[in-house]
C-alpha cells in the first residue's frame, strides 16, 4: 500500500481529469459506493473458487456486531448491489462509472499492490454487442487522449453457462489425463473451477494449457453471433485486435465477450485494463435479470505507462504552479497582502501567499521555486502607497509598481497578453 506523494499525485490528478472528460464524452454518470461490503457479496459475485476470494481479500469481523466484512477487492459487485438496492434499473439502462481504491492481499511487486486504484465503467441493462464494442472503442480513444501508444487489444468469448458446462466436462477429462504434471493449484481446481486453470501463470502449466480443448469450439450460434457483432463494430472502427482463446479472466461472473488491453512496456504486469460481459450477475445478486458489461482500468499501471512514454514531459505538464506568488514584509504590509491575495483570487487567479515571514531574498527564492509566472511584492513602502510591485519570473521584462486597484488587470495582461482579462 503506497503513499502517493505530491509530485506523483499531481500526475494522477491530471490523468483523472482526462478520464473524467472522456467519461462525460460518452455519457457515463458517476456513482460512489462504500469501500467496505458484507463479505458474502464478493463470494457470491466473484466466485468462491477464485484467487481473489480464496486468498486475496482483506476480510474481518466487525467487532461491534460480529458481521463479516471485506475491503472491496473490485467495484463491479458493489456497483451492481447498489443498482439493485436503489432500483436504478427500473426505467432505462444505466451507464455508470466509479473510481477509488481496491484491496487485494497479493504478493507486492512492480505494478501489483495491495491497495491499488481503478476506474470502473459499468453499463447495466444493455443486451447487444453494441455496448461491448462501445466499451472497447472508448478505451482506444482514452489511450489516444492520454498520448499512450502500443497498448494492444485481446478479446475472447466465454459463451453461455451451458456452453461452458459442455467445455468443462471435456476440459476436466483432458486435464485428468495429465494427472501428475498438474501443479497443486490446478489439481485443487480441477473439479471446482477448471476454466481458471487456463488462466494459470505457472510456466510449468503452459504446455498443458496450450493443448487443452478450446472453449471457442463449444460456442453455439447465439454466442458466435454476439461475438461476430462485436468484431464487426471493431473492424468498422479500425481497431486492431487479437482473439486469445485462453483469455478467461479471474472472476467468475463473466460470460460472452471478455477483453484485455496489454502493454509490453511494464514488464510482467502488462494488463492495464480488462473487462467484459456479465449478464448473470444482476440476477445472481438478487435483482431482476438484466444484461450488463463493464471494465476496469488500473490507475497505477496507466500512470506508470505515462511515466514510461512521456517521462519528464508528463510530470512537467501536470505540475500545478500558481499564477502568482505574493511576497510581503513588514507589519504594515500583512493586511494589504492578505486582502490583495483574496482580490486576485476573486479575479480568478491562483495565488500562493507567502506565510512564515523571512527576508525578501528568501521569499523570492520560494517564489521562484513555486513555478509562479510572477511575484507580487508588498513591502511597507508599497503598503503605504496602496501599491504592489509586480516582478515577472519567467521572462526578462522589468518589474513595475502598480496601484492595487490595477493589479488584477496588470496580471491578466502579464499572463494572457490582454488588457481585458474578463474571461479569466
Ligand atoms: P492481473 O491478471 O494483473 O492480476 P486481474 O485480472 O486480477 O489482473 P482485474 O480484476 O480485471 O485484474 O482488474 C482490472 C485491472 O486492475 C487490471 O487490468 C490491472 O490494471 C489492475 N489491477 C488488478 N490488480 C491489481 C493490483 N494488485 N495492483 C495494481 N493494479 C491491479
Ligand atoms: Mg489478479
Amino acid at each position: 500500500m503506497n503513499d502517493i506523494l505530491p509530485d506523483e499525485a499531481e500526475l494522477w490528478e491530471r490523468f483523472e481529469d482526462t478520464v473524467r472528460g472522456w467519461l462525460r464524452a460518452y455519457g457515463y454518470r458517476p456513482i460512489r459506493m462504500p469501500v467496505i461490503e458484507p463479505t458474502p457479496l464478493f463470494a457470491r459475485a466473484i466466485g468462491a473458487v477464485t484467487d481473489i476470494v480464496e486468498k486475496e481479500m482483506y476480510s474481518f469481523v466487525d467487532s461491534l456486531n460480529g458481521e463479516p466484512l471485506t475491503l472491496r477487492p473490485e467495484g463491479t459487485a458493489s456497483c451492481v448491489r447498489a443498482a439493485i438496492q436503489h432500483n436504478l434499473l427500473y426505467g432505462s439502462p444505466q451507464r455508470l462509472w466509479y473510481a477509488g481504491p481496491m484491496f487485494r492481499h497479493e504478493r507486492p511487486q512492480k505494478g501489483r499492490y495491495r491497495q491499488f486504484h481503478q476506474f470502473g465503467i459499468e453499463a447495466l441493462g444493455f443486451p447487444g454487442p453494441d455496448i461491448d464494442a462501445e466499451h472497447i472503442l472508448m478505451c482506444a480513444r482514452l489511450w489516444d487522449d492520454l498520448g499512450l501508444t502500443g497498448i494492444r487489444l485481446e478479446i475472447n468469448s466465454l459463451g453461455s453457462g451451458a456452453e461452458r458446462g459442455r467445455h468443462r466436462a471435456e476440459l476436466i477429462a483432458y486435464l485428468e489425463g495429465h494427472g501428475d504434471a498438474l501443479d497443486t493449484d490446478a489439481r485443487r481446481r480441477l473439479h471446482s473451477n477448471p476454466l481458471r486453470i487456463l488462466d494459470s501463470k505457472s510456466p510449468a502449466m503452459q504446455g498443458i494449457i496450450e493443448g487443452a480443448p478450446r472453449l471457442m469450439d463449444f460456442l453455439g450460434d447465439e454466442s458466435l453471433d454476439h461475438f461476430g457483432g462485436v468484431q464487426a463494430l471493431l473492424k468498422d472502427a479500425g481497431i486492431p485486435y487479437r482473439i486469445n482463446p485462453r483469455l478467461v479472466r479471474g472472476l467468475d461472473y463473466y460470460n460472452l465477450t471478455v477483453f484485455e488491453w496489454i502493454t509490453d512496456k511494464l514488464g510482467a504486469q502488462g494488463t492495464v485494463c480488462a473487462g467484459g460481459r456479465y449478464d448473470g450477475l444482476v440476477e445472481q445478486l438478487g435483482g431482476k435479470p438484466a444484461p450488463a458489461c463493464g471494465f476496469a482500468m488500473g490507475i497505477e499501471r496507466l500512470v506508470a505507462l505515462l511515466h514510461e512514454e512521456h517521462g519528464e514531459e508528463a510530470a512537467q505538464a501536470a505540475r500545478m504552479a500558481p499564477d502568482v506568488y505574493l511576497v510581503h514584509q513588514g507589519a504594515e504590509a500583512q493586511g494589504p497582502a492578505f486582502r490583495t491575495a483574496e482580490q486576485l483570487r476573486d479575479a480568478g487567479f491562483d495565488v500562493l501567499l507567502h506565510c512564515g515571514g523571512g527576508s525578501f531574498k528568501s521569499q523570492m527564492k520560494r517564489a521562484d521555486a513555486s513555478g509562479a509566472l510572477a511575484a507580487i511584492i508588498i513591502g511597507d513602502d508599497e503598503a503605504r502607497a496602496g501599491e504592489a510591485t509586480v516582478k515577472p519570473l519567467r521572462e526578462a521584462s522589468e518589474q513595475k509598481r502598480v496601484a492595487l486597484e490595477q493589479l488584477a488587470d496588470e496580471i491578466g495582461y502579464l499572463l494572457f497578453g490582454e488588457e481585458d482579462n474578463g474571461g479569466v
